[in-house]
């Protein structure tokens, strides 16, 4: 079975690149460009330097005693929550950034949701000194001032979206018409493993770091570089591509993106994609998006807002139709409460998106010399507002 990217930009039936027509040139150049620039060696050099002297990489394989002997299985965390800016997305921006600098580009842009994707990229602007434009929902803005405080100290200009729902999908429609109207000199850093071909592929590329260090860790601290379940929230899906990338051929390997169910699947507050969604156009992409009847994309919701997204990437939406990749859904209850289990027993305290991922050993049985890997995507350091109110702290 194939789960990598054909020539015309498709895993399966999803990818492409549905685009208006204006977008063209923009997306061709990235098209044409983006392999053989990352494959030069001064690009390689630099995006490895960076990630270790920047970013902090590799990041620790942690063998999580208490929480293994809870569940009765060898428990290893991959903790991206160690790096710069406190989770996995910092790995895909570095890499852009330094692929905008060699395309000669002198401007970013990027849309944002709660914000985390937002201070990824003004942070890596603000180390290669580019001009950085954040758009941003004027309701998420409201609700997530400390990134908006942390993207404008690092120098960025934020500006807000006015129109709709004034959040995310309003944001990423402002971000599209700046590129339409600037293709030369800007580049447009997408956040996830969406969007229009070839995001989905870069950013998973970017993102596999995660499992090429895992692999080497386990070799050294199990003798075999095949553990029997490896785990990982979903949002757009870029940290969980990271985590399987090197896994997918491994076919004893199981592979598990856990979802938010947000109140519940069937509460009409969710964002369990899978479970609801039906084939469709998002952001570019043929993928899985929950929609209305008539085809309106529906309102997503979950307490993480990483993971409160109406669709998964276009790669997701394949392995979960050839079943290479088992989708289950978390309701925010869980993850809350997974949450809470991992600070007490290990003194980690995660962001609520691995809440998630963490919250579905429960639903598992295990044999005691059973290898797990669960990527622990963030700190929770950003979440400490909401868990003060969940948990009446
Ligand atoms: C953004 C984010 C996610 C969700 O994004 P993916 O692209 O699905 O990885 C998960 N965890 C954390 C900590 C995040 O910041």
């Amino acid at each position: 079975m194939n789960y990598r990217v054909d020539d015309r930009g498709y895993y399966g039936d999803f990818g492409g690149a549905y685009i208006p027509e204006m977008l063209y040139p923009n997306i061709e150049e990235l098209r044409n460009e983006y392999l053989k620039t990352i494959a030069q060696p001064d690009f390689q050099k630099e995006f490895k330097s960076l990630l270790k002297d920047y970013v902090g990489r590799p990041s620790p394989l942690f063998l999580a005693k208490r929480l293994s002997e809870k569940y009765g299985a060898q428990i290893y965390l991959k903790r991206e929550d160690l790096n710069h800016t406190g989770a996995h997305k910092i790995n895909n921006t570095v890499g852009q950034i330094i692929l905008a600098q060699k395309l000669g580009k002198k401007r970013i842009i990027a849309e944002t949701g709660a914000g985390q994707h937002g201070v990824a990229t003004a942070t890596v602007c603000a180390l290669k000194g580019l001009e950085c434009v954040i758009y941003m929902g004027e309701v998420d803005i409201k609700r997530q001032a400390p990134n908006v405080a942390r993207m404008k100290m690092m120098g960025a200009t934020v500006i807000p979206a006015t129109s709709g729902s004034k959040t995310l999908k309003d944001a990423t429609n402002e971000a599209m018409r700046d590129w339409i109207n600037n293709p030369v000199d800007t580049h447009y850093i997408i956040g996830s493993v969406v969007g229009p071909h070839p995001y989905p592929e870069m950013v998973s590329l970017f993102q596999s770091i995660i499992s090429k260090e895992t692999k080497q860790q386990l070799i050294e601290q199990t003798g075999n570089d095949q553990p029997d379940y490896v785990l990982a929230c979903v949002g757009g899906g870029s940290n969980a591509m990271g985590m399987f990338y090197h896994f997918l051929d491994d076919d004893n390997v199981r592979l598990i993106a856990a979802e938010a169910a947000g109140l519940g699947i069937n509460s009409g507050h969710s964002a369990a994609t899978s479970m609801l969604g039906r084939e469709g156009v998002l952001h570019g992409s043929r993928t899985i998006l929950m929609q209305t009847e008539d085809g309106q994309v529906t309102e997503p919701y979950s307490i993480s807002a990483g993971l409160d997204y109406p669709g998964i990437g276009p790669q997701h939406a394949h392995l979960h139709k050839v079943k290479r990749v088992e989708y289950v859904s978390i309701t925010d209850d869980e993850a809350m409460e997974a949450s809470m289990e991992l600070s007490k027993l290990e003194g980690i305290i995660p962001a609520i998106e691995t809440g998630h991922a963490l919250a579905q050993l429960k639903k598992m049985t295990f044999k005691k010399e059973d290898v797990v890997v669960i990527c622990l995507s963030g700190r929770g350091d950003k979440d400490l507002e909401t868990f003060m109110k969940y948990f009446n702290l």
